[in-house]
């Protein structure tokens, strides 16, 4: 579509912004309903994150997401935070309306949407999440509000600690238990009917490597690794190979996506469009 006088924007803040596939997915998006609005990149050094907040309020921005390293410093620079960027403790979308800056973190809905799509139920089920950043952080909010068991596993036991604090002091009761790799934590992934990957081992220099063994798995498990770059990691290749269901992580980026593009336009996101110029940003060659 045409750039013009009307041309509304969106985009994304981040530092760096080497490989984001944000823009193919939501500019595809864009074009398929024939919006007049652009999505664009946006390099942001952590000094400048207050001017550009208020440099794209001034630009009439709809709204930006926001990336790393700003994630969690960008909340006390907004008006109001929604329950789930509250919980999750970090903001990943923003919208600029009625002269409020709004924080969402749509992280959480779109793993749960993820999950939804091949069918598996998270109210009582066992679950094994593999680390403590801010993808499991997200991971754990949508687990516990579904009110799944979830066991947090993580090579530092002291950050998965403080992390269960903040989850128990935001929800009545939360089944969760933290555990670092080991005899214990290695039953509770036999016994999970879920166990997601919230690392980055399976990507780029730990792509030949899994965060657990694989060996843990079988068949009637669900194995969902958060990394959508290889779109088959070494676990789920191994967790495939052993009887397990096995999930990447491409579901979750465009199901987040869809929702930060109904949270800008009120529209219900083409998923299809989305998921297809996602896998030709991916795979620019076929
Ligand atoms: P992060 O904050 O860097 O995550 C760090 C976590 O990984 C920590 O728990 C850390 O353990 C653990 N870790 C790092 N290297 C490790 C290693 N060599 N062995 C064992 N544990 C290790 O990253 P994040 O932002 O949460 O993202 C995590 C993953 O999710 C990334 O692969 C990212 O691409 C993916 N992701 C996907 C989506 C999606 O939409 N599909 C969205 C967000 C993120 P310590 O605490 O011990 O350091």
């Amino acid at each position: 579509m045409e750039i013009n006088g009307s041309t509304r924007l969106v985009g994304v803040i981040g530092h760096p912004l080497i490989y984001t596939i944000s823009p193919q997915i939501h500019n595809a998006a864009f074009d398929a309903l024939r919006l007049n609005m652009r999505y664009v990149p946006m390099v942001v050094e952590p000094g400048g994150l207050n001017r550009a907040i208020g440099g794209l309020d001034a630009l009439n921005f709809v709204g930006v997401n926001v990336t790393m390293p700003h994630k969690e410093s960008v909340a006390s620079l907004l008006d109001e935070l929604d329950p789930e960027a509250e919980a999750i403790g970090a903001v990943n979308t923003i919208a600029f309306s009625g002269g409020k800056k709004l924080g969402y973190n749509t992280d959480a809905r779109g793993f749960m949407s993820a999950l939804a799509e091949v069918g598996f139920a998270a109210q009582g089920a066992r679950v094994v999440v593999i680390g403590t950043g801010g993808a499991a952080r997200a991971v754990i909010v949508g687990l516990i509000s579904a009110g799944a068991d979830v066991v947090v596993v993580n090579r530092t036991k002291e950050r998965g600690e403080r992390l269960v604090e903040t989850v128990r002091d935001r929800f009545l009761k939360p089944r969760i238990k933290v555990m670092e790799f080991g005899d214990e934590s290695a039953d509770r992934v036999k016994n999970a009917g879920l166990v997601v990957n919230a690392t980055p081992v399976g990507m780029g220099d730990l792509a030949d490597q899994a965060p657990i063994s694989p060996d843990l798995l079988g068949p009637g498990q669900l194995v969902f690794d958060l990394i959508y770059e290889p779109s088959e990691t070494f676990l789920l290749h191994r967790a495939a190979q052993r009887g397990a269901q096995a999930l990447g992580g491409l579901s979750m980026l465009i199901h987040q996506a869809a929702a930060a593009f109904e949270i800008w336009t009120g529209i219900p996101a083409p998923t299809a469009v989305m998921t297809e110029a996602a896998a030709r940003a991916l795979n620019p060659g076929q």
